[in-house]
């Protein structure tokens, strides 16, 4: 049995980096009190340029062996090479992650993965940096195949050039829900402090992740965040986490006498999606033979007055029926996108049959 699915949600908390024994002490001595279930620390920091606190390497390793004595509570920790892995196993390190920078790379998830093999760690894989869905379900599978039970994967976000962002990584939802639909064994935590690289988000995507179904949370926590080493601005209080911890909606459906009504909702929705797809269907018909008129009479495939036309009145018509004007024109993009895609694609080919 996946010990990460023990609870659902399972809370791994603790501070972005080792500095200390004593914080790691006031930490845990803070999570006896809380419904924690894993320590995590960053043993080995990945910082994006040099002269940056990197960890505090074999020396935190130390530290956390005690505190996983004291206080009985497993730990997690970060490694992105062979030797790594086999110092937190000297160390009696309970699990251990793989970094969003780590992830990304094949060689060094096989790297890491061969060091697995015949080992009793639980493995956390976190998404990539890139929102590349490949790389991650890759990343998993080559621990899958190192034969590791207890594993789970950790959506941090996403980086982006976007410097108005709320977020510091992207959340992308759609990944890490595509993720679980492909591998329904694996858990699927979320690593709510790196999205939001700010307190104030926390609680909101915390609880968005729980409303997705997610089965877990990471969350920074620090004795004294603002004097952190690395990550300051993102970590929370133990106290602070307390009041997000108890303040979290946790959605377990309370008996299933509403399956049935939900059961036949689901199959009205079902034959609405079947009459979209048909309507979707006889649509492209129609832009095929438009798209032979416009070849026949020289005219361009692409109109940007349609266009615009084409927007501002379904996105009117969706107002109408209560659907927000972004959503609408979203869709309507695809589906004009297709359009020109299916009209340049049929021209080419009466082009070349003329040719030919
Ligand atoms: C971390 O958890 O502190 C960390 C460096 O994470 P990520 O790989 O998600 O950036
Ligand atoms: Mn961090």
């Amino acid at each position: 049995m996946n010990y990460f699915s023990s609870k659902k949600p399972y809370i791994i908390a603790g501070p972005c980096s080792a500095e200390d024994a004593l914080q790691l002490a006031t930490v845990s001595e803070a999570f006896t009190q809380l419904p924690i279930d894993m320590l995590r620390a960053g043993v080995w920091k990945p910082r994006s340029k040099p002269g940056h606190f990197e960890g505090r390497g074999e020396d935190a390793l130390k530290w956390l062996n005690d505190i996983r004595t004291a206080y009985a509570l497993p730990i997690c920790i970060e490694v992105a090479n062979k030797e790594q892995v086999e110092l937190a196993l000297q160390y009696n390190i309970d699990a251990v992650w793989i970094g969003a920078r780590s992830t990304v790379n094949p060689f060094i998830v096989q790297e890491i993965a061969d060091a697995l093999k015949g080992t009793k760690l639980g493995v956390l894989i976190k998404n990539p940096i890139n929102p590349d869905i490949e790389l991650w379900s890759g990343a998993l599978e080559r621990i899958l195949h190192a034969g590791i039970e207890n594993i789970a994967a950790i959506h941090r976000g996403f980086s982006s050039y976007d410097s108005l962002s709320k977020y510091r990584n992207k959340p992308n939802w759609a990944i890490p829900i595509e993720l679980k639909r492909r591998y329904k064994e694996v858990p699927i935590f979320c690593d709510a402090s790196h999205i939001c690289g700010n307190r104030t988000l926390i609680p909101f995507v915390a609880q968005r992740a729980l409303d997705l179904d997610f089965d877990g949370l990471m969350i920074e926590t620090h004795p004294n965040p603002d004097n952190a080493l690395s990550d300051a601005q993102q970590q929370l209080t133990p106290d602070q986490l307390g009041q997000l911890l108890s303040s979290l909606i946790i959605r377990t459906p309370i008996d299933d006498c509403s399956q049935e009504e939900i059961e036949q909702i689901r199959q009205i929705l079902d034959s609405m999606d079947a009459e979209v797809v048909d309507l979707l269907g006889k649509r492209m018909e129609l832009v095929e033979k438009l798209g032979r008129i416009k070849g026949d009479n020289n005219m361009p495939i692409y109109q940007a007055d349609r266009w615009r036309e084409i927007i501002d009145t379904r996105s009117q018509w969706g107002l109408k029926n209560g659907l927000d004007a972004e959503f609408i024109s979203k869709l309507f993009e695809l589906i004009h996108d297709k359009s020109i895609k299916t009209q340049i694609d049929l021209l080419n080919t009466i082009a070349v049959n003329k040719q030919a």
